[in-house]
């Protein structure tokens, strides 16, 4: 029963459908369009050992460039690309760009650098991924030590068993697995220690309010120590001042992602300076 022509030009819209609605279900038939029509691009943002130490890897966070709704970060895309499956054809694309745009990276000399993509639970249950993550990779003559896989506990734990079956694929392929978002989920100890992971990141919610001697503090200290124990590389994600910083760097981090470090930007230049986020709002890139 969609109208064959509504008077605002677009199709499917009963007119008097919820506003919420048809912004949706136009973001849906956009999207679906978006990567034949160039509009996706990915943001990277380095982690660092220390604010003037090296880059030591970047994670690419999408971005979606749309002539009708603007520039859009993933909180306006990303469930609607998950739940419409669509989030397995972006998947591919941004698994496949960060892999050309490293290989130019590595090409410039920053062979010591690796990239991070994000994996949704639809993108880790679909059966071609690991073709897909092979493929990218040998197309691009890129060595699996430079990409990282981030997924976090939630997106594991949704059928834990399977994840499991693939991460080890993906372990054996030579790709890193890192933990994303980390104290956040609800996976079991036994479940972690199963897990071929590489890397922890630390989720942002403990970092924010993070003071010397609070919750927070112990807390981390707690994560730290299980994470090398499981033998990982242990990231902090949201550090925004320099206090937080030093703290981390105490407390043994082995690298930090932040607003203080680098905002995410295109790819294109080296870092010059860090910004501070209430000088700097998206998009002004870290890269120049
Ligand atoms: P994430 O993987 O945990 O990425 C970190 C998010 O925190 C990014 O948001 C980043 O811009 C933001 N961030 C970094 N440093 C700071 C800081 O100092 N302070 C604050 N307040 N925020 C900071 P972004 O780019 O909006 O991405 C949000 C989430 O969307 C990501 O969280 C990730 O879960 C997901 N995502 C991003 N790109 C992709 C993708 O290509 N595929 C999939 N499946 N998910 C993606
Ligand atoms: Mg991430
Ligand atoms: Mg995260
Ligand atoms: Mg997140």
């Amino acid at each position: 029963h969609a109208k064959k022509q509504g008077r605002n030009g677009y199709r499917f819209f009963e007119p008097n459908m919820n506003t919420d609605v048809r912004l949706q279900m136009q973001l849906q038939q956009d999207l679906r369009q978006a990567i034949h029509r160039d509009e996706l691009e990915l943001y990277y943002q380095p982690k660092m050992v220390a604010p003037d130490g090296p880059v030591t890897g970047l994670e690419a966070l999408l971005r979606w460039q749309s002539p009708t709704h603007g520039f859009l970060t993933p909180d306006r895309f990303l469930s609607l690309a998950e739940s419409s499956g669509l989030i397995v054809p972006i998947g591919n694309w941004v698994i496949n760009e960060a892999c050309r745009q490293m290989k130019v990276w590595f090409d410039q000399g920053h062979g010591d650098w690796s990239v991070a993509v994000n994996l949704s639970a639809v993108q880790l249950e679909h059966t071609s991924l690991v073709d897909v993550v092979r493929t990218a990779l040998e197309e691009h003559e890129l060595a699996p030590s430079h990409l990282v896989l981030e997924i976090t506990e939630s997106t594991a734990m949704r059928d834990a068993e399977a994840s499991l079956k693939v991460l080890n694929q993906l372990s054996a392929l030579g790709v890193s697995i890192s933990i994303d978002d980390f104290g956040t989920g609800y996976s079991s100890l036994l479940y972690l220690k199963r897990l071929p992971a590489n890397e922890l990141k630390i989720d942002r919610g403990f970092i924010t309010e993070l003071a010397q001697g609070n919750d927070d503090e112990a807390i981390i200290q707690a994560i730290i120590a299980l994470g090398k124990t499981l033998d990982m590389k242990i990231v902090a994600e949201g550090v925004e001042t320099s206090e937080q910083q030093a703290l981390l760097t105490r407390l043994g981090c082995d690298a930090l992602q932040g607003y203080l470090l680098g905002r995410p930007g295109p790819a294109g230049g080296l870092l010059k300076e860090a910004v501070p986020p209430e000088k700097a709002p998206e998009p002004t890139p870290v890269f120049q």
